[in-house]
């Protein structure tokens, strides 16, 4: 490996103490090469959604292990997860399957070009979309012209979101969006229901597609799409990460109208089609239908959230909590009242020193295997890490 282990999971990317290779992983705990176990608050940067191991989900993949995965010809197991997810999520009139977040990002980035044959797509500023040519955050080895035809506009801001669409006037394809702001080190922020209405209303006048980029957030916020709850419904929604529960599938649906544009591209994967990831994603499906994990996520992010605010109130350390509980970011503020990026690193350091595995500038995710006691377990083990830190 070029610059040993790469991507999201790199050394360099890491603070100090946190383990490279994880030999098991089981319910809401990992071990490392070295034995140490530790509360994964990272659930596999959001692959994991119900816990490590599921029984359920994980006998639905083995036993369709048994009987085929990936193979000359898809497998019905595609048509009946496809009817799945347009029968729970509102704006599904169809669905198609891919393997990870950046497939599902980049099909429907097609889509939208194919929809009117149009170039501009109005991209949030610091966004993440994946690592593709035309999402990748480092340039290297990327052309500009890859990204000549993206505009920014502001998260949350409705007039920057207006003046980027009348820029792109009657070439605007789409507007693509998070579905909330989830950007790397800085305070995370909830969707403003006007900012979301806005690019639902642009993309209705200029005939253009709306995209919500639920890779990371999706069925984490709700048993829907993550905008459903503001009444705001994307023509297209991408879809990746805790899907099948940590079995390599991502999708992309859409509604009818972007069912031209999306039959119209050509796009595939070797082992897109592969049947045992989808049999573990119709088991999550199931699961996410029939049990309160929702509630149980948002009921420890809340237990979380509150003691990690009191812990830090007692010593003295100013802490920023943002995001939905259940996917949140934990920064410490410096004296100017913004993220201190070596403090919260110190912090970090200290909890993975005992067995608590938290990201400094990276939202966390919780997963339904977790517990009040390894809620509490983590805000004990912060309490302690705060005070080091207070210690200087
Ligand atoms: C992770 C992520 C992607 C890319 O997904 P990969 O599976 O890493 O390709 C795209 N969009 C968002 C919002 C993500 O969080």
């Amino acid at each position: 490996m070029p610059a040993g282990v790469y991507g999201h999971l790199s050394t360099a990317r890491s603070p100090e103490g946190t383990p490279q290779f994880i030999v098991e992983a089981d319910g809401a705990h990992i071990v490392d090469v070295d034995g140490n176990r530790y509360l994964d608050v990272m659930c596999g940067f959001g692959t994991n959604l119900l816990g490590y191991r599921h029984p359920d989900i994980d006998r639905a993949f083995t036993t369709q292990l048994g009987a085929a995965d990936a193979m000359t010809g898809a497998s019905p197991l595609s048509v009946e997860l496809a009817e799945g997810y347009c029968t729970q999520v509102a704006h599904a009139d169809w669905a198609l399957f891919c393997k990870n977040g950046g497939d599902a990002t980049s099909i429907a980035l097609l889509t939208a070009r194919a929809h009117r044959n149009r170039t501009k797509v109005l991209v949030a500023a610091g966004s993440y979309h994946g690592a593709s040519t035309w999402s990748t955050p480092v340039p290297a080895g990327t052309l500009p012209v890859e990204r000549g035809h993206f505009l920014p506009f502001a998260y949350n801001d409705p007039d920057s979101l207006r003046a980027a669409a009348a820029e792109a006037g009657d070439e605007l394809a789409g507007i693509f969006v998070t579905p909330f702001r989830h950007d790397l080190g800085v305070p995370q922020e909830l969707p403003d229901p006007d900012f979301a209405r806005t690019a639902r209303e642009l993309c209705d006048e200029h005939d253009a597609l709306l995209v919500l980029d639920d890779v990371r957030a999706g069925f984490r916020l709700a048993r829907e799409s993550s905008w459903h709850h503001l009444g705001v419904e994307p023509d297209v929604s991408c879809w990746g990460k805790s899907l099948a529960n940590g079995h390599g599938l991502s999708a992309v649906m859409g509604n009818d109208r972007a069912r031209a544009a999306a039959a119209s591209i050509f796009v595939t994967g070797s082992f897109w089609h592969a049947a045992a990831p989808m049999a573990a994603a119709l088991a999550t499906l199931e699961v996410l239908r029939t049990t309160d994990y929702l509630e149980h996520l948002e009921r420890l992010g809340d237990r979380l959230r509150t003691g990690l605010a009191a812990a830090a109130g007692r010593h003295g350390l100013a802490l920023s909590q943002t995001g939905p509980v259940q996917m949140p970011l934990v920064m410490l503020l410096g004296d100017d009242g913004a993220p201190d990026q070596p403090r919260t690193r110190r912090f970090v350091s200290a909890l993975m020193d005992r067995g608590v595995y938290f990201h400094p500038s990276h939202n966390m995710f919780l997963n339904a295997a977790m517990t009040e006691a390894d809620i509490d377990g983590a805000v004990t083990a912060a309490d302690e890490a705060f005070a080091l830190v207070a210690a200087g």
